[in-house]
């Protein structure tokens, strides 16, 4: 099979690299032609154990000899240990899944207009979420996404969403208004480049909220499950969401998402909403085994310090370098501006030398690797990255 043939028969979405990934094995992948990479990417923060780590294939296969689907008709103690998992490990109460993270924020729409128009009487339907943020593909979620370029052809969206600046006060209270039933935000706005929200902001955002009866939702699809040193990024602040919805790396690979909420939330009653495949056995034992090791305090920790390790090296780079701008981010959860926008350029400098790296918006190269990564890994893709801008100096 060629890529030629790939581009004939996959439908053209993906503006993508000339090479096809056959195997990985914790945070190295190999292309078909037997060439070895380090993987920063790790599938946008979705491989947070590695590629094929041992516990995981092991439950996906004595799943997968057990029973792989059955209808949610039915219990499956995966389902409910899961979700015990989650809950007991955050603020939640209870959890609703499905099969990814537009899934799991389409769950958290629909149930912020449940929740205002039973309580209002239908008055309550807008959603405020922020400029530069980033929700998922489907109507709804991408209506929620707060970037014109994802909008662009696919008009007319959904009514009722209003756009604010991200980390902005003033502009968040004029928007709240008598019809306004949510806020949702990400706590570090993965795809809008890696941009932090101020503890500070944040306390205020919940105040507002509970001054005026609003759900707060905390897209937490790319933060959530240890990405930035705590097993979800709301700890940080101290700021606790009334609904948080999770996926990319929930499962270590499979398909899953996760919409948490808390007692004021949890007001989905049989027939309002659900998924064929959502919370199905085979996810549901990743997922257990996911949270089981992440959820650790030692393994929180390390990433921690493997993140600082790896933000300390990204600003000795910076001081080296001109090209760099700023670097951000928290955890292993990492951006670097760049004062060009020949980011795609570095991307595909990095890969020739054996580094997957990704860059958004063109000026953005963004780092989430495998949680798992060692040091010795960081500062050996650090030496690649210093090579490449030594080149794009020259
Ligand atoms: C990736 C992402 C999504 C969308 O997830 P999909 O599984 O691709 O639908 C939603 N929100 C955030 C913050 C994300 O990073």
């Amino acid at each position: 099979m060629t890529i030629s043939e790939d581009k004939k028969y996959v439908m053209n979405t993906y503006s993508r690299f000339p090479i096809t990934l056959v195997k990985g094995e914790g945070v190295k992948v190999w292309d078909k032609d037997g060439k070895e990479y380090l993987d920063f990417v790790g599938g946008i923060a979705v491989n947070a154990l590695g590629h094929s780590h041992q516990a995981v294939v092991n439950a996906i296969k004595e799943q997968a000899d057990k029973l792989i689907h059955c209808s949610n008709l039915y219990w499956t103690e995966n389902q409910i240990e899961l979700a015990k998992l989650i809950c007991e490990n955050s603020f939640g109460k209870s959890v609703f899944f499905c099969n990814s993270g537009a899934e799991a924020n389409e769950g958290a729409i629909k149930l912020a207009r449940k929740y205002g128009n039973t309580k209002y009487k239908g008055k309550r339907y807008k959603i405020i979420t922020a400029k530069n943020s980033f929700h998922g593909r489907t109507y709804g979620a991408l209506t929620a996404t707060g970037q014109i370029k994802y909008h662009n052809g696919f008009e007319p969206l959904l009514d009722g969403f209003v756009y604010v600046d991200y980390n902005d006060l003033n502009s968040l209270q004029s928007a709240v208004d008598e019809n306004t039933c949510a806020i949702m935000l990400e706590v570090i706005q993965g795809e809008g480049g890696v941009n932090e929200a101020d503890s500070n902001y944040l306390k205020e955002v919940k105040n507002l909220c509970e001054k005026n009866d609003l759900l707060l939702i905390f897209d937490e699809v790319q933060t959530g499950i240890g990405r930035t040193g705590k097993l979800f990024a709301y700890e940080h602040s101290g700021v606790v969401p009334d609904v948080m919805t999770l996926a990319k790396a929930l499962g270590g690979g499979v398909p899953i998402g996760a919409l948490v909420v808390n007692e004021k939330a949890d007001i989905f009653v049989p027939g309002n909403h659900a998924s064929t495949f959502g919370g199905n056995p085979l996810a549901c034992a990743a997922g257990k085994i996911v949270m089981n090791i992440i959820s650790q305090k030692s393994f929180l920790d390390e990433v921690k310090e493997k993140g600082e390790y790896f933000k300390g090296e990204l600003e000795k780079l910076k001081s080296k370098f001109s090209i760099i701008k700023k670097v951000k981010g928290k955890g292993l959860m990492l951006g670097v501006e760049l004062d060009t926008n020949d980011g795609s350029k570095i991307v595909k400098k990095s890969m020739e030398k054996g580094l997957l790296i990704n860059v958004i918006n063109h000026n953005i190269l963004r780092f989430v690797p495998p949680l798992i990564i060692s040091k010795k890994e960081i500062k050996d893709g650090i030496e690649i990255l210093k090579d490449v801008f030594l080149e794009m100096n020259s």
